[in-house]
């Protein structure tokens, strides 16, 4: 685990060990309170842990204070350029700014942004894309590297640092996944400050979610990555679970249920598609670590309920899937128990004893 600067946005911790969080971004008018507010809302039930909200112009400002006030998560004000919007959202009661100094003007108008944001007890984001790479930087580098962007994001750390400014997040994100790792990991290597990991501009759902487990994955494997946002256009929304699936998939989110299953084939004796999905629809409310194994048959059912704390497998324990009268058989398994035969409702049965177990759980007992 890499060793960073911690401080807080609003009340959550970040850097310093703190649990890697999960961010998304409005794509409302900000302007519209109403309409801003329901989709904070929507992405904290999500599991959004941090919400970013674009501030634009002045007739941002009275909106986004309303959203601080009402949303129950800390909020980010995402600002380009203009000192005196990052001011009047922390004013507002923004938990952080993201804002590059270098691009606000002078020196006293960086100073006004760091004085305002430590009086406030807020940290600023350094954002620094593939596509907003200084022209000299490029110049030199000969196009857009890994070295080129951790340089342009360290300028605007000194700025910051000049005016005795340090709680310092930084982001390098790219839309090349290979080069958003090589910079995320230059990046971890020569500086302490907390990092806000993601690929820019992923792209629709389902490619995004590919390159995007894949850049922030590796980057969460080897330590690397304090905050996590997955970039998805349209709907903000399922950006979240998207980003909860891969902090649950690096091992760093386990109080879900896992839900393992077989891919089927030739041997497949019940419904194992139906069967996860509802196990999966049906067991979502649980928050202590639990695995299911949903498996077509006994070949390898056995040996995957080992892992997990419950299993299914099609077919019984010697028999076909479909007993006589054409209802479904199964095998359950549970680790420490020898396998039941169950019949009928395979999935309510399994739904049934993979509850007694986490409430097992939840009261210490196992
Ligand atoms: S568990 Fe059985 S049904 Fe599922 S893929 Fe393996 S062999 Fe096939």
């Amino acid at each position: 685990m890499r060793v960073t600067r911690s401080f807080h946005i609003g009340s959550v911790p970040i850097g310093g060990g703190a649990p890697v969080t999960v961010q998304s971004m409005t794509n409302t008018d900000t302007r519209d309170a109403a309409a801003t507010l329901a989709q904070v809302r929507a992405l904290a039930a999500a599991g959004a842990d941090i919400v970013r909200i674009s501030v634009y112009d002045e007739a941002c400002l009275p909106a986004f204070g309303q959203v601080v006030d009402a949303a129950g998560v800390p909020i980010v004000a995402d600002i380009h350029f203009r000192a005196d919007l990052a001011v009047g959202a922390l004013e507002r009661g923004a938990a952080k700014v993201r804002i590059n100094p270098g691009n606000i003007g002078s020196e006293v108008k960086v100073r006004m942004v760091a004085d305002c944001a430590k009086a406030h007890g807020a940290p600023i984001r350094i954002g620094v894309n593939s596509g907003s790479v200084e022209k000299d930087i490029l110049r030199r580098e000969g196009g857009v590297t890994a070295r080129g962007m951790l340089d342009s994001a360290l300028s605007h750390a000194r700025m910051l640092e000049a005016v005795g400014f340090t709680d310092i997040v930084l982001s390098l994100k790219a839309t090349d996944v290979p080069l958003t790792v090589a910079a995320y990991e230059m990046a971890a290597a020569q500086t302490d400050y907390p990092l806000h990991v993601g690929v820019t501009e992923a792209g629709l759902p389902g490619d995004g979610n590919i390159k995007s487990a894949v850049g922030i994955g590796s980057l969460l494997l080897h330590g690397i990555g304090d905050t996590i946002r997955v970039s998805l256009t349209g709907d903000p929304v399922p950006e979240v679970a998207a980003a909860i699936d891969i902090l649950k998939a690096c091992g760093l989110r386990r109080n879900y249920v896992n839900v393992i299953s077989c891919p089927t084939c030739g041997r497949t004796s019940v419904d194992v598609t139906q069967i996860a999905q509802r196990v999966k629809r049906e067991l979502a409310d649980i928050r202590v670590p639990l695995t299911v194994a949903v498996m077509g048959c006994v070949v390898n059912g056995p040996g995957e309920a080992r892992e997990a704390d419950i299993g299914l497998a099609g077919g019984g324990l010697a028999e076909s899937g479909t007993a006589e009268g054409g209802y479904a058989m199964g095998a359950i398994f549970e680790r420490g128990k020898a396998p039941q035969r169950v019949t009928g409702d395979l999935a309510g049965e399994l739904i049934a004893r993979a509850r007694r177990i986490a409430q097992e759980k939840t009261q210490g007992k196992r």
